[in-house]
């Protein structure tokens, strides 16, 4: 977060023509329950911890935690986007106002029915580096969607590998300079590797490891912000895979264009929607030690972190494989 500035399950049936009847169905909690706390934790201690110096754009912490996102991705199986030449997508120095050159990282799982439509699950993986000799890991902020996406990453190619391929094509992408002015999303969708026109949702994901003041009694909540900004399909995909499989609280408390925090306009959906691309971003609020040096894993709740993203993997997977795409019924003004 940047500073102020379903499938209905699919049954077959083989009825043979004798006395003897199979059903087989289709089981998506098989893949969910990938998600789990322990590679959540082996991972998050990873990117967050001080070898990765704070993950300050452009710095050599930030592009060490970015090899082990791209190792991660190989060690699964995944690979780099059709049409790209590896993991990186350079940021050059000049579109960052004079920030040391960064990359995107992506990774690619194609689809098999509407490779050509894209769903995006974006996270950044920058955060504002040392400060007076103080690392500031960005734990929560966002190492908990960096880590996030390469549990989406593993449960949606565990699934393929069973041959439930996803029918349309996702793209994961890891975004620099977030904390400097959301550069690494803007980069992107003006430099888009595959059209716009054809990018079909972002799923964003934006600290949700911890809880905020308003939930201290439960850790079961996320913040929703923006899904029914351009297209009621989108949030009602949200709605419905949550009640089909997560349960957890979806508070709406931010999801207003006039909210004071401005909390839609902070971070990297925001410039998916900008370009009327149906978007919604996980959140779960700020607490005291957001952009502080505290920030860091022993103040991660686990249990929250995964439930929230198994939610974010059933909205992406149910946006890949549903029949139709979400409807752009509003518009951004
Ligand atoms: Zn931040």
């Amino acid at each position: 977060m940047r500073s102020k500035v379903l499938l209905t399950p699919l049954y077959l049936f083989f009825l043979s023509s004798g006395f003897a009847q199979t059903t087989s169905s289709f089981d998506l909690t098989k893949y969910i329950r990938t998600i789990s706390i322990s590679d959540l934790k082996t991972h998050l201690e990873i990117v967050a911890s001080d070898e990765m110096e704070g993950r300050d754009t452009g710095t050599e912490g930030q592009k060490k935690a970015g090899v082990y996102l791209i190792n991660t991705y190989k060690n699964n199986g995944i690979s780099f986007p059709k049409g790209a030449t590896d993991f990186y997508q350079k940021v050059p120095s000049a579109f960052m106002k004079g920030l040391p050159d960064s990359e995107n990282i992506w990774a690619f799982i194609e689809g098999t029915e509407k490779p050509e439509e894209i769903v995006v699950v974006s996270a950044h993986y920058d955060h504002i580096g040392i400060i007076d000799g103080e690392i500031y890991n960005g734990t929560d902020d966002d190492g908990s969607g960096t880590v996030a996406l390469l549990e989406i990453a593993q449960a949606f190619q565990e699934a393929k590998n069973d041959g439930h391929g996803p029918k349309r094509s996702v793209l994961f992408l890891h975004v620099t300079g977030e904390e400097h002015g959301l550069y690494g999303s803007s980069y992107y969708t003006e430099n888009p590797l595959f059209p716009l026109e054809n990018t079909i949702s972002d799923v964003n994901i934006d600290m949700i490891g911890r809880r905020d003041e308003f939930h201290l009694k439960s850790n079961n909540y996320i913040y929703l912000i923006g899904s029914n900004f351009l297209s009621t399909d989108l949030h009602n995909v949200c709605e419905d895979v949550n009640k089909k499989y997560i349960n957890i609280k979806l508070d709406y408390k931010y999801n207003s264009r006039k909210d004071p925090n401005r909390f839609y306009y902070r971070s990297d959906h925001y410039n998916f929607a900008k370009h009327n691309i149906p978007s919604v971003f996980l959140f779960n609020g700020v607490h005291d030690d957001y952009h502080q040096a505290s920030d860091e894993v022993d103040k991660i709740e686990f249990d929250a972190l995964q439930k929230r993203t198994q939610l974010a993997f059933v909205i992406a997977w149910e946006l890949e494989n549903r029949k139709n795409r979400p409807v752009v019924d509003k518009s951004e003004k």
